[in-house]
């Protein structure tokens, strides 16, 4: 089951009278007190309200429990017993083993834990516990694997419901005094809420009235009403947010920008400078956005390609177009060796031009940048380069005509529009190597037009992709090693793992020791991470693309967009440890030169999905094909979130798997908007509230009505 979300949303807007209601602190529910709500708070739980929207995050499922006599090898069931023996035995080297003896009076059950330390601290003997996994009989006995595990107080050791609420939790405050708290709540306030949706709507899509909705969602009878009641939030949540979505683009529609055209004239200085012929792609892209910036309405384009289709050469052509039409344009990327290497290519380019451009990053001084940021005020640079923080940091432009965001859409709404002037609003254009699934990013993102680069570049090599197993680790680096002495370099990545993990995985500077006292000890290597300071990562990056050094053993701070065609090879360690889009980013570092990219994956101590995974990956040389495999399994990761958007994140539906109840959502959005433009009616008064208080900031929806 889908985790719920916890912090409680507000998500009805009832008259004053209820409101009061719903206010009564949470000191005064039954169960609770001044201590507990105490601990309440720590989770944002200060009322009668918000303890009606905290949502279990799970239910445990009841309804497969068996008596240990009863059980099936192979199928998920439940077990609830009395905890008889616990023995806990540890081997150092962070290896131990748990083993719960369980006795249901039919017989006696195992639950057994791996190098999970921390689990012998849940148990007590005596205690009433509910394990649920797959039992296997080993020997004469039942046994399970880390099963999951619900504590049950003694007056639930005989309970009868199907599924049991399974709330987040603070620190002394038990599942069980939560669950009764809950309860309490639901009991006593669930009746006031007052429904959000006019009747028509709920019927219309079958949705579960909210008073019984919330009910059912603390205390499911059955999982098909479970299901109906998280179908009636996940409606309302998406509803709320396609209604913002609806009359923010309706606003955005008033903006005005300046209206820059290519001529035939600039257009044919701007190609003087370009140091290559463009693609078929490349020229197909560049002909959308100049018919976008030459209106009077900000253009907003994704740019998307995969890696190495070269996104860079377009995004500048855009800037120049601006430029020689006299305003003000800005490249954000999103570290700050992306940007320098966007500032050596455009440097390259604007040798014999008069235009004025600067580099603003986190290395320069506080001078040299208040400098910059002067002059920029003032108009006497034409185009300027920085990452993102160049932007969060409220620089003020004279009169910027286009901004272009690299290799990230978390660029939010909000800094769009600190950058508008007045009315005027930059045209927008963001380049992405992620492929974002088109009927998502349409319904997320209506007003988004895309431009697609297809096709690589002539003469661009594939990239030859293996998986490494331990035993030909050998041949592998020897394989390295004969690419450095034919004058080749190489990048070795590895996850840069916190001590705070408890997940064996190689770190970098692990990788870093070991292999410059093993496998690349005749070599010069350098490292580099994220955690270095700007003016050392930019030091390790000088060296690396001049040669000096002739490996590179990274975390994936290089994955994105990084350009030395001199390097043709990749290792990568810990693999599973990086989605499958990100590793073929990772893998594109390598196939940027006219020789053939090789990247080895070496697969240490890798389980079999994940081999399975890397296989799919080795095969496929399609970022987008691997983008949706990525998808499969590991879900949609925080990839299309909202907050990746700048809004709040969604707290019970996901985007991904929620699509059929989104498009159903973005439909009905958009006719109440049609219908009731300002949402002034006082049947959507609730509904407007809700998407005030959700929205109005992040999304800067002005007062409508
Ligand atoms: P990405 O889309 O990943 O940002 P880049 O813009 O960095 O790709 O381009 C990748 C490489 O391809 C760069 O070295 C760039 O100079 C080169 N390149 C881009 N367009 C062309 C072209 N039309 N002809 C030849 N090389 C090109
Ligand atoms: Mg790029």
């Amino acid at each position: 089951m889908d985790p719920l979300p916890s912090p409680p949303p507000t998500s009805a807007t009832p008259s004053d009278d209820v409101k009061r209601r719903l206010a009564t602190p949470v000191e005064f529910i039954r169960g609770v007190g001044p201590g507990r709500a105490q601990l309440l708070e720590r989770i944002g739980l200060r009322n009668a309200g918000h303890l009606l929207f905290n949502f279990p995050r799970d239910y445990q499922d009841l309804s497969n429990e068996r008596t240990i006599e009863q059980l099936e090898e192979g199928r998920l069931q439940s077990v609830r017993g009395v905890v008889a023996e616990i023995s806990a035995t540890s081997k150092g080297f962070g290896k131990s083993r748990l083993a719960v003896l369980i006795s249901d009076g039919t017989g006696h059950l195992r639950g057994m834990w791996f190098n999970q330390p921390f689990m012998r601290d849940r148990f007590r003997e005596g205690m009433h516990v509910l394990l649920t996994a797959s039992p296997k009989m080993r020997g004469l006995m039942w046994e399970m694997s880390h099963p999951q595990v619900t504590v049950l107080a003694d007056e639930e050791a005989t309970l009868d419901a199907k599924l049991l609420p399974v709330y987040s939790l603070t620190e002394g405050l038990s599942q069980y005094h939560m669950r009764r708290i809950e309860q309490a709540a639901v009991e006593e306030f669930a009746d006031q809420l007052e429904e959000v949706f006019p009747s028509p709507l709920l019927k219309r899509y079958k949705l579960m009235p909210l008073v019984e909705a919330v009910r059912a969602i603390h205390q499911p009878a059955d999982r098909e009403v479970l299901e109906q009641a998280r179908r009636r939030f996940i409606f309302q949540e998406l509803f709320v947010l396609q209604l913002a979505l609806s009359i923010r683009r309706s606003e955005q529609r008033q903006l005005k920008a300046y209206e820059l055209p290519a001529t035939a004239k600039v257009d044919a200085r701007i190609r003087r400078l370009l140091p290559f012929e463009l693609t078929a792609s490349q020229e197909k892209a560049i002909t959308e956005i100049s018919a976008d910036m030459a209106l009077d309405r900000p253009m907003n384009r994704l740019l998307q390609g995969d890696v190495g289709s070269g996104k860079t050469i377009v995004a500048l052509y855009a800037m120049l177009v601006c430029v020689a039409n006299g305003r003000q344009a800005a490249l954000m990327a999103p570290t700050e060796i992306l940007a320098r290497q966007h500032a050596e290519t455009l440097a390259k380019m604007l040798e014999e031009s008069r235009v004025e451009w600067a580099l603003v990053t986190g290395g320069n001084t506080r001078s040299e940048r208040d400098e910059t940021l002067r002059r920029l005020a003032a108009g006497e640079v034409n185009l300027i380069i920085g990452t993102h923080a160049v932007v969060q940091e409220s620089v003020k432009f004279k009169d910027l005509g286009l901004i272009v965001v690299d290799e990230q859409h978390k660029f939010g709404v909000r800094q769009r529009s600190a950058l508008r002037q007045g009315d005027v609003a930059p045209h927008y254009l963001v380049m992405t190597a992620t492929p974002i699934p088109r009927t998502l990013s349409m319904t997320l993102f209506g007003d988004l037009d895309f431009s697609t680069l297809d096709a690589s570049p002539a003469g661009r090599q594939p990239i030859n992709t293996y998986l490494v197993e331990p035993e030909q680790e050998p041949r592998w680096w020897h394989f390295v090693g004969e690419r450095l002495r034919e004058g080749r370099q190489a990048f070795v990545v590895a996850p840069l793992v916190d001590e705070s993990e408890n997940m064996p995985a190689p770190s970098v500077a692990e990788a870093f020791e070991r292999l410059t006292n093993g496998e690349l000890a005749e070599f010069r290597v350098g490292l580099l991470h994220g955690r270095m300071t700007s003016g050392e990562k930019q030091d390790v990056m000088e060296r690396f693309r001049s040669g000096e050094t002739q490996v590179l053993v990274s975390t994936s701070v290089i994955e994105v967009g990084v350009d030395v065609p001199n390097a043709s090879v990749m290792t990568v360690l810990g693999a599973d440890r990086f989605g499958l889009a990100q590793l073929h980013q990772l893998r594109g570092r390598v196939g940027r030169g006219s020789r053939a990219g090789y990247c080895g994956i070496l697969l240490e101590a890798t389980n079999e999905e994940a081999r399975e995974r890397l296989e799919s990956f080795s095969k496929s040389n399609d970022g987008f094909a691997l983008a949706e495999l990525d998808f499969e399994y590991r879900g949609p990761g925080d990839l299309f979130s909202t907050q990746q958007h700048g809004m709040p994140p969604l707290r019970i539906a996901n985007l991904m798997t929620d699509r059929d109840i989104l498009e159903e959502a973005r439909r009905e959005a958009q006719l109440l908007v049609a219908a009731d433009p300002g949402l002034k009616h006082a049947d959507n008064a609730p509904l407007r509230q809700q998407m005030m208080t959700r929205y109005g900031k992040s999304l800067e929806l002005g007062d409508v009505g």
